[in-house]
């Protein structure tokens, strides 16, 4: 009888390295920005970051909460930021521009209502958290950034996270919306502008509703509630104040920044 080529030893062996080299990339990615894994005290934390919203967004539904319960947000974050990622901070995500706190994510996320079936606009993709969240609430979801190397790297994440499926990328000046896919349901702008954008409100949808934070750069700015009526005019109130990164137009972009 011819004796076997490997012997147990080399086999165990060989079963180890391949082992490692397997487990190599999940752990290389680990310190990565936007890549950290889940572990259980991340779980914990969020499950804790989702009851205080429960308890901080009046008359938030379960359905709303259970989508900030599915999404990762560490996986939106640097990984310096792991520590922070389900405190209500906001935190850079590079080009210089943040992501917002999980508070006023929820508190916009909660006033537009969005409902199973309604089409979503967001402007300011940014680190992908905010469509991540829009589309366990919907299955039509659109986001447009202007900083080329946050959209590719959001629709990265999205792909990772499987929900490429339901969110539409586009790289570009929000301020003109996205008028192939319009009309929109529901629009939230996640940048601040000077002045409500025309395009956005002609994007939208008779009854429909936009969030858009209109204000001075990088001051405490007005967030309205922007309501279309069924003739086309627009009805607006303030909601809350809050600080956004401003709403750049294209002339005035570079990658560098
Ligand atoms: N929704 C984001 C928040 C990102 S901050 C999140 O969940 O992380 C706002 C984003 O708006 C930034 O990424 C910024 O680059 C982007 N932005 C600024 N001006 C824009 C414009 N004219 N069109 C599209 N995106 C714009």
């Amino acid at each position: 009888m011819r004796p076997p080529l490997l012997s147990p030893r080399t086999v165990a062996l060989a079963s180890l390295v391949a082992a490692c080299l397997t487990a190599a990339p999940a752990f290389a990615q680990y310190d990565q920005p936007f890549q950290a894994g889940e572990t259980p005290e991340l779980t914990e934390k969020r499950k804790k970051m989702v009851k205080w919203l429960g308890e901080s967004v009046k008359g938030i539904t379960e359905r709303t909460l259970g989508a900030f319960d599915a999404v990762p947000r560490h996986k939106f974050m640097k990984a310096r930021d792991l520590k922070i990622a389900y405190d209500n901070k906001w935190a850079g995500i590079g080009y210089g521009q943040t992501i917002t706190n999980p508070w006023m994510v929820a508190y916009m996320t909660h006033l537009l209502g969005i409902e199973e079936g309604m089409k979503v606009l967001e402007i300011g993709t940014g680190s992908g958290y905010q469509s991540a969240i829009i589309s366990r609430l919907t299955t039509q979801t659109h986001t447009v950034e202007v900083v080329r190397a946050l959209g590719e790297r959001a629709r990265g994440l999205h792909d990772n996270l499987a929900y490429t499926a339901n969110i539409k990328h586009k790289l570009g000046d929000g301020y003109e919306g996205w008028e192939e896919h319009g009309p929109y349901d529901r629009i939230m702008v996640t940048c601040a502008a000077d002045h409500i954008p025309v395009p956005l409100i002609q994007q939208l949808k008779p009854g429909g509703l936009m969030l858009i934070p209109v204000g001075p750069h990088f001051q405490k700015g007005n967030i309205y509630l922007v309501t279309k009526q069924q003739d086309g005019s627009i009805k607006r109130k303030v909601v809350a104040t809050g600080t956004f990164v401003p709403l750049r137009r294209t002339d005035k972009f570079s990658d560098d920044d």
